[in-house]
């Protein structure tokens, strides 16, 4: 048993940080990194972006093989952990190998919610979570002869996918159940910008639809029951969220808590095992939040990394995040939420602005559209904990540069 070990569980942007933050430190551990996907960690935003429209467009690696040899870096490609024994300090892969760890670090993500009413694989209903499902959604984009795509779902991937699948010259549908696009994470006035572009880009899009259910022959799907009528369906893609990797978690006995529960040095109930990025939820002033994003992953594997070489500090975020969508960037930083004081702020174009979210006088968000200058200048003051007042940053002659 190699008990000065650090396994990590899961082959993400979470995990492929973390073995980079480790080797920065130069601490001389053994790592092992368990990915139950049979490639190396890579990035996942292209997929439904530039690697969903570009046929030959390959996977972006965050690292190739030979690095992590290099590094001493032992890789369980295609090998999945499937038991957690916190008594003997090992787990169990599903080749039926054993690794014995000094600290395990479940960095697991997420994975798609599945439709309760389509829990059988079908030919022409899509997903997307990583490479494989891309590679499937990526071949039907470019080969179907039948180019008509209903997105359920108006949520970033649901939206990204529907501007790739528009710049394809397919038609596309989205269907959302909610009154607007991205409503728990946008202001209602970013919502409306995005919904009226991807109206410009062609694509229609249904608001506040209730689905009843699906017709399915063999199988393909055929047709599906909106609004209480059948609207025939080629395609499917099913963006309707994502559910933490908490199942080995929970049968190990940690805490879950709408993810893997994590203190600010990243560490769960079990002080020999750390939770990374999308699986985890955490403290982020005064509530328990989950995040799904690369910013995320990224400096939580840094905080990880500090815990296990001894020098633990504190996770406090800044979260950012970011879209593209046919043409347009979107930048968020900090979380938007209901009852804010929005102050607009012109960008160089039409299409070009920033939303500036206030709690009283404290500015708490910056959503950005087509704006990345700004945005920059945007995060750094919200980092900075500064909130300049509504008139400086409504003037878009006064550089925001100048406010820090
Ligand atoms: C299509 C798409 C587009 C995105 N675009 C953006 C974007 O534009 N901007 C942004 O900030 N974020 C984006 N995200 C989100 C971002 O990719 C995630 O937040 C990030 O990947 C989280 O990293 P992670 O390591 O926590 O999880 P993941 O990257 O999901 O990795 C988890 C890994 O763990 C593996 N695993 C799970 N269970 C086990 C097990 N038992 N044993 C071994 N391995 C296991 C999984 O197979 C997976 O490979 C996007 C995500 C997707 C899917």
């Amino acid at each position: 048993m190699a008990s000065d070990s650090i396994v990590i569980v899961g082959g993400g942007h979470a995990a492929a940080a973390l073995c980079a933050s480790l080797v920065d430190a130069g601490q001389g551990h053994r790592v092992e990194l368990v990915c139950a996907e049979d490639v190396l960690p890579y990035q996942r935003p292209p997929l439904s972006k530039a690697f969903l429209k570009e046929a030959a467009e390959p996977l972006q690696l965050h690292k190739d093989g030979s690095w992590f040899a290099a590094q001493g870096i032992t890789v369980h490609q295609g090998d999945r952990v499937v038991e957690i024994k916190r008594d003997s300090k090992e787990v169990m892969l599903s080749s039926g190998r054993r690794v014995g760890y000094g600290h395990l670090v479940l960095a697991t993500g997420t994975r798609a919610r599945q439709h309760p009413e389509l829990s059988v694989a079908l030919d022409n209903v899509f997903k997307l979570r990583n490479a494989a499902d891309a590679q499937l959604l990526r071949h039907h984009l470019h080969t179907a002869a039948e180019r008509e795509l209903v997105v359920m779902g108006g949520g970033f991937i649901g939206l990204e996918v529907a501007a790739t699948a528009r710049q394809l010259n397919w038609s596309v549908h989205v269907l959302e159940s909610a009154s607007r696009l991205l409503a728990r994470a946008l202001s209602p006035e970013l919502s409306e910008f995005i919904l009226q572009h991807h109206n410009a880009m062609g694509t229609v899009v249904d608001l506040g639809v209730s689905i009843g259910g699906f017709n399915v022959q063999g199988r393909t799907l055929t047709d599906i029951q909106v609004a209480g009528a059948p609207r025939k369906t080629s395609s499917l893609l099913l963006s309707i969220g994502a559910i933490p990797e908490v199942e080995l978690a929970a049968q190990a006995g940690l805490q879950i808590d709408n993810g893997v529960y994590v203190d600010r040095q990243m560490r769960t109930s079990d002080q020999d095992i750390l939770a990374i990025g999308d699986c985890t939820s955490f403290d982020y002033r005064g509530a328990r939040i989950r995040l799904e994003s690369v910013q995320n992953a990224n400096d939580q594997a840094k905080v990880a990394a500090a815990t296990l070489i001894g020098s633990a500090t504190d996770y406090q975020p800044t979260p950012w995040f970011w879209s593209e969508q046919g043409g347009l960037r979107l930048q968020m930083v900090g979380l938007w939420r209901p009852g804010l004081a929005v102050v607009p702020r012109a960008g160089t174009t039409p299409a070009s602005f920033s939303l500036f979210h206030y709690a009283g006088d404290e500015l708490l968000a910056v959503e950005s559209a087509n704006a990345p200058v700004d945005h920059m200048w945007a995060r750094k003051l919200i980092e900075a904990g500064r909130s300049p007042s509504f008139d400086l940053v409504a003037d878009r002659d006064i550089p925001l540069k100048s406010l820090l």
